[in-house]
């Protein structure tokens, strides 16, 4: 049984998005509550650093930063995008939360090389996998699972990363920075139509994108069903050296924002999978980020079935 080391740290819970926000602290702290008590699985809780410029310059452009850092304002809260999607915004806390988010996966990418650990979780916010190379977009601003995709390649002897990516949404970020770099394979199941409305099937990169769109009221046996015909057994194929996960768990049946039916359990299943496959190729090793997911007792639940599939 693997222990699980986890990154996060206060100021991923300092990033308010305020009132009746759907992205708000409480999603962070439940899922912190939920994990320190598992008493059947030894976790290791370590502060996510700052991440470097440089490192993050492996996705994102400087001038990118520049631009969306010099909107934070001094109180109260700055939208980023433009109608309709005016729901991320700023505040004068964003900067440490979204560069500590960023700095978990560096970290936790040379935990992984140095072998201190097989399998790690980046408990932060804000989320990461709808940010483009030069675009802010969905709650996200920098791409966490991306820089640490190609911190890994740039640093270390990797070559294959895949990034599979179980939220409802489609990581449009993902598969934009990725689309034509046969060195990384994404694969995603998500909720179609639903923002960001990418993720066609047709939509296939330079043969290493891999989109499942799925329907509204989709069952949980189906779902499980897809996810592994359509995504596992193309990662199984790529043979991948690590293995990302883009982790949210808004696909719970509980979950306001989208309308599929898994259960806490089905978190376990897939995790399961995804760890099989990266102990065949990838020397076990896995990191996982938190993405979305905006119920409270189906974050609390799906992280500890999420656990469990990670520590076997
Ligand atoms: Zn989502």
């Amino acid at each position: 049984m693997e222990n699980i080391r986890v990154y996060s740290h206060p100021a991923c819970l300092s990033k308010d998005n305020g009132e009746g926000h759907p992205e708000r602290k409480e999603r962070l702290e439940s899922i912190l509550d939920s994990i320190q008590s598992m008493d059947d699985i030894s976790i290791d809780l370590n502060e996510a650093p700052i991440a470097q410029y440089s490192d993050i310059n492996l996705v994102h452009p400087q001038s990118y930063l520049e631009e969306m850092f010099s909107m934070i304002p001094d109180d109260g809260l700055v939208g980023v995008e433009k109608e309709p999607y005016a729901d991320t915004l700023l505040c004068p806390n964003s900067k440490e939360a979204i560069l500590r988010a960023c700095g978990s996966g560096i970290s936790a990418s040379k935990d992984l090389m140095d072998g201190k650990s097989k399998r790690i979780f980046c408990a932060v916010r804000p989320p990461g996998h709808h940010a483009e190379t030069n675009r802010v977009n969905g709650f996200c601003f920098i791409n966490n699972a991306a820089v640490a995709a190609r911190f890994l390649q740039s640093q270390y002897d990797i070559n294959r990363v895949a990034i599979i990516d179980f939220d409802v949404h489609h990581g449009n970020g993902t598969q934009e920075i990725f689309y034509n770099d046969d060195s990384v394979l994404y694969g995603s199941i998500h909720q179609h139509p639903l923002f960001p409305g990418t993720g066609l099937e047709s939509e296939t990169g330079v043969g290493n994108i891999f989109n499942a769109p799925i329907s509204a009221g989709t069952s949980s046996e189906d779902f499980l069903r897809i996810f592994n015909e359509r995504i596992l057994v193309n990662v199984d194929l790529f043979m991948p050296e690590v293995i990302i996960i883009s982790a949210g768990f808004d696909a719970h049946q509980r979950d306001p924002l989208a309308a599929i039916n898994l259960n806490s359990d089905d978190y376990f299943t897939m995790t399961h999978d995804i760890v099989e496959i990266a102990n065949r190729h990838s020397k076990g090793r896995v990191i996982s980020f938190l993405e979305g997911g905006y119920d409270l007792l189906a974050l609390a639940e799906s992280i500890q079935s999420h656990f469990k599939g990670l520590s076997i």
